[in-house]
């Protein structure tokens, strides 16, 4: 039934007119007029209309509205359709016995009248079907509906679909699922954009035939993520199914997917399939195809996010944040000597004790608050280094932890100068920790950025090096002064069967480039002796110490104060 639509019509394919008419016998004519043509509903008094039009504003596409009711001036009734956002843009023709009323009435956005007593029917339906074309042609400007590529529904029309199949099925349990394409740029650099784009219609084409037969409707979001909206079902495996085809002898398309099922239509059609995107997200891993289930736990990881999100601005006031401090140590010599540090972010939060970074800056990375804590900790840390300066007679350089959103924000570096100018230390102090990923994201920008960054003096740290994608011939052409090996690189070396060869690789790679190499997580003797033949330059990790808050933080200053 719902594959046929083009325009929002009702459930027996007629549009739907709200008749607001308090006289039965005028109610009589009318019905008798349009019911052949329209879905007619009737409000007797001012208040039904209102009600009816705030339940089911979505399904309707036009107002037929008397000015005289007995709860309510029509001109009131016109009034609140014209200034509520949901049903301004509803055309209404106003049915009146007096003309005087119509200058008014057109001036508050009446589109027509029809007088009284009611001219022929010809000439009612006349004017109810042109003020309907003129709203449907000034409306479908707005709503090009279908996806050039798949011939799906674009989102947009989409939601306003899914809106409209939960007004005439009320009772029906519904399911918001999406779907996403495995490494689907994979497939554009493999075989072309062109074999790529014929992947995603043969997907669409086996969505829509694996839910229609159940009235589902399907969309394409993004490039290679797809909405369905359907009545409940359990064998999505059978979808999942269908979407990974075949597309050479030894290629197929792998899907992951996501589930919310029976959804609650209490909330925005939007966040419903948030939950199925998320729940999508939770089997982004999985091999080969996989799908997630929005569930409790989800639903409580979300509600313990929002609250996150919302204690932010508190947090800061407050200063909740605190950073903490971890050395790094030189190792070239016969003694390790203290060599800088990295500033660390912590949540005090006052309900929920210490809060570790890695739960919030992933949050604060997707609303962008990122930016906001990155500059308190940059600060922070500038403020810090200043003052140990001070009591200690020694700048000890600190490395800041730069999120690849910091990136994209123009005015990073007018940030970083003003953070290290204000607290009064050296560029040279200051050091940009910027993860691996970040580079492999979007190369030509961070590269850009990064080399602005150096030409003002920064010193810029590679972080998490070795659980991104970059290859070794990538890091030759990065304008960058340390790679700092990630600690899971540094804890698969020493697993297991040891075998110390790449990192050997890497750390002479990065000499030969004249690049220093950190190894970061260091948590044995075996680990720390290994990494100084192997002639790793500095250490960081947990033989040494955890990070520490500033003041424990000290006595390693009071050691090496000369
Ligand atoms: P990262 O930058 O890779 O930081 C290193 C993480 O490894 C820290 O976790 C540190 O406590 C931990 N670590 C250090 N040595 C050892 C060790 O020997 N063993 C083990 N098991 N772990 C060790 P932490 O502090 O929980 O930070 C997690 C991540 O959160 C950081 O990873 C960084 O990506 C992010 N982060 C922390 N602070 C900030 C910040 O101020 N801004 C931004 N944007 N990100 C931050
Ligand atoms: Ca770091
Ligand atoms: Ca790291």
């Amino acid at each position: 039934m719902f594959e046929s639509h083009s325009r929002f019509h009702s459930a027996n394919d007629k549009r739907r007119i709200l008749v607001v008419e308090d006289e039965q016998i005028n109610r009589e004519i009318l019905g008798f007029m349009l019911e052949a043509s329209y879905d007619v509903c009737f409000a007797e008094t001012g208040a039904e209309a209102l009600r009816i039009l705030d339940e089911d504003y979505q399904t309707l596409s036009l107002v037929l509205l008397d000015l005289n009711l007995p709860d309510m001036k029509g001109i009131d009734i016109l009034h609140r359709i014209k200034g509520n956002g949901n049903t301004a843009v509803l055309p209404i023709i106003v049915m009146t016995a007096d003309q005087n009323a119509e200058v008014e009435c057109l001036s508050i956005g009446a589109t027509d009248f029809i007088s009284k007593p009611y001219p022929k029917q010809e000439i009612v339906l006349a004017r109810i079907r042109r003020t309907i074309e003129l709203f449907e042609d000034r409306d479908i400007l707005h709503w090009t509906e279908r996806d050039n590529l798949t011939g799906l529904y674009n989102s947009e029309f989409f939601y306003r679909y899914a809106i409209q199949i939960d007004s005439f099925h009320q009772d029906t349990p519904m399911d918001a699922i999406v779907l996403d394409i495995n490494h689907f740029h994979m497939l554009n650099e493999r075989f072309g954009n062109s074999f790529g784009n014929e992947a995603l219609k043969r997907v669409a084409e086996t969505l829509l035939a694996a839910v229609s037969d159940t009235n589902g409707i399907v969309s394409r979001k993004t490039a290679d993520t797809f909405l369905i909206y359907c009545p409940h079902r359990t064998d999505y495996q059978s979808i999942l199914d269908a979407a990974c085809v075949e597309l050479t002898a030894d290629c197929h398309v792998r899907a992951r997917m996501g589930v919310y099922s029976e959804v609650d239509r209490s909330i925005d059609i939007e966040r419903r399939f948030d939950r199925a995107k998320r729940a999508a997200d939770t089997v982004r891993n999985s091999y080969p195809s996989a799908i997630g289930f929005y569930d409790d736990t989800l639903h409580e990881k979300e509600l313990f996010a929002e609250q996150l999100l919302e204690d932010f601005r508190t947090a800061i006031r407050e200063k909740q944040f605190l950073v903490y401090y971890q050395p790094k140590f030189d190792i070239r010599s016969a003694e390790p000597v203290l060599h800088s540090a990295e500033a660390l972010v912590r949540w005090k939060h006052s309900k929920l004790g210490l809060i570790s970074p890695g739960i919030f800056i992933p949050l604060f990375e997707k609303n962008g608050f990122i930016r906001e804590l990155d500059s308190y900790v940059w600060k922070e840390t500038a403020d810090r280094i200043r003052c140990w300066r001070e009591k200690y007679g020694r700048s000890l350089p600190v490395s800041v932890n730069v999120s690849r959103i910091d990136l994209n924000d123009p005015p990073l570096l007018e940030m970083l100068e003003s953070t290290v100018d204000e607290a009064g230390i050296a560029h040279r102090d200051f050091l940009l920790e910027i993860t691996e990923s970040a580079y492999t994201e979007d190369a030509d920008l961070i590269i850009n950025v990064v080399k602005t960054l150096r030409e003002h003096g920064f010193t810029i740290e590679m972080d998490d090096f070795g659980t991104g994608y970059s290859s070794l011939n990538m890091i030759t052409k990065l304008p960058i002064d340390t790679l700092k090996l990630d600690l899971q690189f540094i804890r698969t070396a020493f697993q297991g069967k040891k075998d110390t060869r790449t990192l050997e690789a890497v750390i002479g790679l990065a000499h030969s480039l004249g690049l220093a190499t950190v190894a970061e997580g260091v948590e044995t003797e075996e680990q720390l002796c290994v990494l100084k033949t192997l002639g790793c330059d500095i250490v960081q990790g947990y033989y040494f110490s955890k990070p520490l808050p500033p003041e424990a933080f000290e006595v390693f200053l009071q050691e090496t104060k000369n």
